[in-house]
C-alpha cells in the first residue's frame, strides 16, 4: 500500500458544505440552469401495465448505488486523475450533492431511494424490529425482510411495466422478489444480532438458503460465484489494496477483519452482476449496490486523515491502511467503467450515494477493547449530503464545463434528494410517477428533449389493491423464511 503523504491530509471539517435545509426540502441552487421550465403534464390515471412502445427504443439505465460515497474523498482523487470513469461522466453530465435524510441507516435510506417514499410509507424503519423479550429479559430483534416493505420498489414498478430490471445486492431484498429480470438478494440473518459486534453488518448471500436469487434456477450459479470469491478473497483484496508492508497491531487487525466481509460482499455482487451483463441480453435498468466505501470509511478514516484526530495511528499503520478508502473508490470507478463497457454506449449512467461521511470520535483513544461504535472514526448520523452523478441519454449536458480539478465543494450545487432518484428514473424510463411518492423528478438533471412531447406523467399510485392484498401474505411468508433461516443456523447448516 502506498504511503500517505502529508499533503494528502485534509481537514474535512473546513471543506464541508453549508448545512442544507430540512431533510425533505427541495434545494436547487440558483446557479443551475435557471431557465428550465418543465411543463408537468398530468395525463391522469394510467393503470396499464403493458410495455409502453416509446420505451422500447430508450437506452437502458445503469444505476450504481454506492453506500457512503463522499465528495471530500472524491475531489482529491479526481484531481490526481485516479477516477477516470467518474471524471468522464461528470464532464458530460450532471453532478452535485444529493440530500440525505435522517435516520441515515442504510436499510431505511436505500428503501427510500428504491420507493421514492418516506419510511412511514415504505415500512422499513430501522435495520431491525423488536419481537419481544428473551427469557433473560433482554429485547429480541429481527431483521426486516423484503416482505416488510409496504409499497412497490423500482424493481416492482419496472417489472409491472414489462421492462427488464436487474437488481443486485440491495438492502432488504431477501427473500428475492419475482421480478422481470434477475434479483440477487442481500440476506441479513437474525442470528447475527446475537453477536453484538456484528449487529449492523451488511448482509451477503448465505450458503444453503433458498430464495436468495430470482429466477430460482440461477441461484446455484450465483452461489458458485460466492464460493469462488471465498477461495480467492486474499488475492481479490491484494489486487485492490496491495499488501500491508508492516505487521498489524491488534486494533488494525480488528479494523481490517471488520471490513473484510464488506469487500467479500462487494466482490461477490460485482461478479454476479458482471455475469448478468456479460450475457449481452437487452435490459432496461440494471442496478448494483456496493457497500464497501461506507464500511471502509467507518473503519479507516483515522488512517486516511490522521491530522483530524488527537490520537492518530502510528506511521506503520498509516502506511498499512492510509489508502484503503481511496483504493476502494478507485476500485468502484474501475467497476463502473467495466460495466459501462458491457452496456450500450448510449446508456444512461447514474451514480448515487445515500449519504456522505466525516470524522467522529476525534478526541478518543482508539483501543481494540472498545465497543464497535467507539472504534469508528467516521460516521454520517447527521445526514451529510451524498454524491449524485449522471450522464448519457436523457441527462442534461453541461452548458459550460467545470474543470474537474477546480471543483469548489462549499459552493457546489445540490441536485436533489435521495427520494428524488426513483421519480427521476421513472421519467427516464417513460413510466408515470406515483403521486403518493415523496420525491420529485430532478428538474436540473433530466434532458428536456426527452419529455418535450409527453411532459412528466403521473398516476395516483403504483400500489394497486391486488398488489397490496398479496403483500400481507408475503410479509408472513418472508418472516417465516427468516425463522427457518434461524433454525438452519442453529442446526449448523449456515455458518
Ligand atoms: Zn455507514
Amino acid at each position: 500500500m502506498k504511503r500517505l503523504g502529508s499533503k494528502d491530509v485534509r481537514h474535512h471539517s473546513q471543506d464541508r458544505p453549508k448545512r442544507f435545509g430540512p431533510a425533505f426540502s427541495r434545494v436547487v441552487s440558483a446557479g443551475c440552469t435557471i431557465a428550465i421550465v418543465i411543463m408537468i403534464t398530468i395525463f391522469g390515471s394510467c393503470s396499464k401495465t403493458g410495455r409502453d412502445s416509446r420505451s422500447d427504443t430508450r437506452p437502458p439505465i445503469l444505476f450504481f448505488a454506492i453506500d457512503g460515497l463522499e465528495w471530500n474523498v472524491v475531489k482529491p482523487l479526481l484531481e490526481k486523475g485516479k477516477l477516470p470513469t467518474i471524471a468522464g461522466l461528470m464532464e458530460r453530465g450532471v453532478f452535485g450533492y444529493l440530500e440525505s435524510m435522517i435516520p441515515t441507516y442504510s436499510a431505511v435510506i436505500w428503501t427510500s431511494i428504491a420507493t421514492g417514499k418516506v419510511p412511514a410509507k415504505h415500512g422499513i424503519k430501522h435495520f431491525v424490529y423488536e419481537v419481544g423479550k428473551a427469557k433473560d429479559g433482554s429485547k429480541e430483534f429481527r431483521y426486516y425482510t423484503s416482505g416488510h416493505r409496504k409499497t412497490k420498489a423500482l424493481w416492482n414498478i419496472l417489472s409491472d411495466h414489462d421492462q427488464v430490471v436487474h437488481c443486485v445486492g440491495w438492502w432488504m431484498t431477501f427473500p428475492a422478489e419475482q421480478i422481470n429480470g434477475v434479483m440477487v438478494s442481500q440476506t441479513n440473518t437474525t442470528a447475527a444480532l446475537k453477536k453484538p459486534q456484528r449487529a449492523l453488518w451488511k448482509g451477503l448471500l448465505l450458503k444453503g438458503v433458498e430464495g436468495q436469487v430470482h429466477p430460482a434456477e440461477r441461484q446455484n450459479r450465483v452461489m458458485d460465484i460466492l464460493e469462488d470469491v471465498d477461495d480467492s478473497l486474499d488475492q481479490i483484496t491484494e489486487d485492490i489494496f496491495g499488501r500491508p508492508p508492516h505487521p498489524l497491531t491488534e486494533f488494525s487487525r480488528m479494523m481490517w477483519d471488520q471490513t473484510l466481509w464488506a469487500f467479500r460482499a462487494d466482490a461477490t455482487y460485482v461478479r454476479a452482476a458482471r455475469d448478468i451483463l456479460e450475457t449481452g441480453e437487452p435490459f432496461d435498468l440494471f442496478s448494483i449496490y456496493v457497500g464497501g466505501p461506507d464500511v471502509a470509511g467507518h473503519r479507516f478514516w483515522r488512517y486516511a486523515y490522521p491530522s483530524e484526530f488527537d490520537n492518530p495511528p502510528d506511521e506503520d499503520q498509516i502506511e498499512n491502511f492510509g489508502e484503503v478508502i481511496n483504493d476502494h473508490y478507485i476500485y468502484v470507478d474501475r467497476i463502473i467503467g467495466e460495466f459501462m463497457e458491457l452496456a450500450p454506449d448510449d446508456a444512461t449512467v447514474i451514480i448515487a450515494s445515500d449519504h456522505g461521511m466525516h470524522s467522529i470520535n476525534n478526541e478518543r483513544v482508539f483501543r481494540h477493547t472498545d465497543n464497535m461504535i467507539e472504534t469508528n472514526s467516521a460516521h454520517h448520523l447527521d445526514a451529510p449530503p451524498g454524491v449524485f452523478i449522471a450522464a448519457g441519454t436523457g441527462i442534461q449536458k453541461p452548458t459550460e464545463t467545470t474543470p474537474i480539478d477546480n471543483l469548489d465543494l462549499p459552493t457546489m450545487n445540490t441536485v436533489g434528494g435521495v427520494m428524488d432518484i426513483l421519480p427521476t428514473m421513472l421519467v427516464l424510463r417513460d413510466i408515470p410517477i406515483g403521486e403518493d411518492m415523496d420525491g420529485t423528478p430532478m428538474r436540473g438533471t433530466i434532458d428536456l428533449d426527452l419529455i418535450k412531447n409527453t411532459g412528466i406523467r403521473y398516476i395516483p399510485t403504483h400500489d394497486t389493491p391486488e398488489w397490496l392484498a398479496g403483500r400481507h401474505k408475503r410479509i408472513r411468508e418472508a418472516v417465516d423464511q427468516t425463522e427457518r433461516l434461524e433454525q438452519l443456523r442453529s442446526l449448523g447448516y449456515i455458518k
